[in-house]
Formats: structure tokens, sequence, C-alpha cells
């Protein structure tokens, strides 16, 4: 398929451009500052050189070409697994809203999730990119009215339990999940909660094994909402 190419490079550039959104939402940096790209630690500005996806990483053996600071892993696997995911969505849909509606799901999980990961919020951004994308492709499947109810209830259930955990849950997981449930029917999304539940479990056990985290470690729940909305989509129980 030839869109499968186009999908990996086009994956590659906007995985670059989710590392600036990951570094500066939660920052409140401009995303239209005019210093596009820099050094966050010695604030050198970048040439595309330095910002080659995946690339530059590698051939810069992961360290600033100007002040030799470390750079974060994390900016290669994001554009890696951009790409992964843009490219895999080709081979999951060949129409062309339901690809977009995918593209948005996927883009607003990775940004969410890495941004969940380290400062425990979701930006009402990404909610917004993930609501648009549940919307199109349920209109698309001809059940956005059912969505819709379905979104209602899961905003509802998730409040519910934020109101009666104190803490437990942010108030981003009840605003994300209402906006993944718009790609979801009732009972996938029953599906998508469980599987969310058991992925975070399966990343929780072993590091209360190893004793990197205890009972009160805090973990986001964003990232594994995302993980199980992908997969129960897929197992396609349209109820
Ligand atoms: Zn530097």
């Amino acid at each position: 398929m030839i869109i499968a190419p186009i999908a990996v490079v086009f994956g590659l550039v906007m995985g670059s451009f989710y590392n600036v959104l990951i570094y500066r939402l939660p920052r409140k940096i401009s995303i239209i500052n005019p210093k596009w790209s820099f050094c966050p630690v010695c604030n050198h500005t970048l040439t595309w050189k330095d910002n080659v996806p995946i690339l530059s990483y590698v051939l810069l053996k992961g360290k600033c070409r100007y002040c030799g600071a470390h750079i974060s892993l994390r900016y290669p696997i994001v554009e890696a697994l951009t790409a992964s995911l843009f490219f895999v969505s080709v081979y999951l849909t060949n129409n062309v809203v339901n690809l977009m509606a995918l593209w948005m799901l996927f883009s607003a999980g990775l940004v969410a999730g890495a941004i969940d990961f380290e400062y425990m919020l979701i930006p009402d951004s990404m909610v917004i990119v993930t609501a648009i994308g549940g919307g199109l492709w349920s209109w698309n499947h001809g059940h956005l009215f059912l969505s819709l109810i379905t979104a209602a209830f899961a905003f509802g259930a998730f409040l519910l339990i934020y109101l009666i955990s104190k803490n437990g849950m942010g108030f981003g997981d009840v605003e994300y999940f209402g906006a993944l449930a718009l790609f979801l029917t009732p009972f996938s999304a029953v599906i998508a909660v469980l599987l969310a539940s058991i992925s975070a479990l399966v990343f929780v056990i072993p590091m209360l094994f190893n004793h990197t985290a205890n009972r009160k470690t805090r973990v986001p729940f964003g990232p594994f909402l995302a993980i199980g909305t992908s997969i129960s989509i897929f197992l396609n129980f349209h109820i």
C-alpha cells in the first residue's frame, strides 16, 4: 500500500512536534513561540540537523551538540511510537475519516500519556482532540447517538468515582474518559475500563515487587485508559 510509507514519514514529523507539545504544554510555554526548538539546558536554538526524528538522537548519541547535555530517551521513543501507530492505523482501516479519527486518538493519547506520567495531569487540548476524533469515528460508524450516551454515562461514572475516592483519580481522567468513550458503545466502554485496569496492574505489580513503588505511589490512569480504549475498539463489540 502506497500510503504506508507516507504514514511513517508523517508520523515521524508529527512525533517530533508532539515532543514539543509534551515539553511545552505542562510548562505553559506558547506552542507558536518564535524560538521553535531549543535545548532546554543551554537554550541554544536547534537547527534542522539537530531535529531529524530518531536519526539526530542516534548520531548525536543522545547528547546536545552545543552543551553535551543528556537528551531524554523520550524524544526518539515518542517519534518511533507515533510513526508505528500511524503505520498500523493504515492497516486497521481503509476509510480516510476513520484514519483521521485513529490518528487523533493515538496522537492525543501519546501526548496526554507522556505528560500524565510526568505531571499527573491531562491537558484540556488533548481531551478536545480525543473528543473530536471520537465524534468523527462514531459518526462514520453510524453510532454517534449511542456513543454520546455512552460518553455521558462514562463521564458520570468516573465523576462519581472521582468524588468518592478523593484524590484516587484526577479530574483529568474523568474528562479524558468522557472523550474516549465517544469512540465506544456501552459494552465496549466497560471492556475498555477493564482492559485499562488490567494494563495498569500489569504495570504496577512488578514495581511493587522490586520496591520502586509502594501503596502510596500514584500511577497516572490516562495512558492506560487510552490503551484500554484502543484495544476495545478493535475487539469490535458493537452491541
Ligand atoms: Zn544544550
